[in-house]
């Protein structure tokens, strides 16, 4: 099985393919968000650079993933939160490389960003049983308007769904990220997945065949 790096967009559904990957064959998911936040517990500099909202400069990162890496044996892994740059995409390939580790994929999730919008502007929670509910969708919006299924309460919306805080996001990953995905697109090694259909599953047989590869 190829190991994966997931270049993704702000709520292009990335965390769909990765569960399904782990439950499905048995990868290990290594996030550098994940493993930062544990960090800043015990390492008061990385805290401090995390609360002043600054990114964490690209050697603390490559450090990091280097050390997961390491602890990796046979099995196939996914890559979440790098690269973010041109930059750590080059880098990232030389510790590949002298890890001898081969054969890797990189993922870009397709999602264009009108549905993106729709994804952020259209999601609605339900207070009391926490069931997620998309206006604008036709598989997932509420039977009675603006009424939880189970619950018949009002849904409300989350209040870090908010168009501003997404058109944000949207442009720091079109500014920095979109290098990184040029780099793999002429290297030839990139996968370009489209995930705008609600229903996932052609998605998810394209990455399929894509991971069985060679
Ligand atoms: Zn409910």
């Amino acid at each position: 099985m190829r190991s994966v790096i997931f270049l993704a967009p702000p709520l292009s559904g990335k965390g769909t393919f990765s569960d399904y990957l782990v439950e499905n064959y048995g990868y290990k998911q290594i996030s550098t968000g994940d493993i930062l936040r544990k960090r800043m517990a015990s390492d008061e500099k990385l805290a401090s650079i995390m609360a002043s909202g600054a990114l964490v400069d690209d050697e603390t990162i490559m450090d990091i993933v280097s050390d997961e890496l390491k602890k990796i044996s046979n099995e196939p892994f996914i890559l979440d939160g790098i690269p973010r740059t041109l930059n750590q995409a080059e880098k990232l390939d030389e510790m590949l490389n002298k890890l001898n580790i081969k054969d890797i994929l990189p993922i870009y999730i397709d999602v264009t960003k009108d549905n993106l919008i729709k994804r952020v502007t259209g999601r609605r929670v339900c207070p009391k049983c926490g069931k997620s509910y998309n206006i604008y969708s036709e598989s997932f919006k509420p039977q009675e308007d603006s009424i939880c299924d189970n619950c018949k309460v009002e849904l409300t919306t989350r209040k870090d769904d908010n168009l501003e805080s997404f058109l944000n996001r949207y442009e720091v990953f079109n500014s920095s990220t979109l290098k990184a995905i040029e780099y793999y697109k002429e290297k030839e090694s990139l996968l370009v997945l489209d995930n705008n259909n609600e229903d996932q599953t052609e998605a998810i047989k394209v990455l399929e065949g894509a991971i069985h590869e060679h």
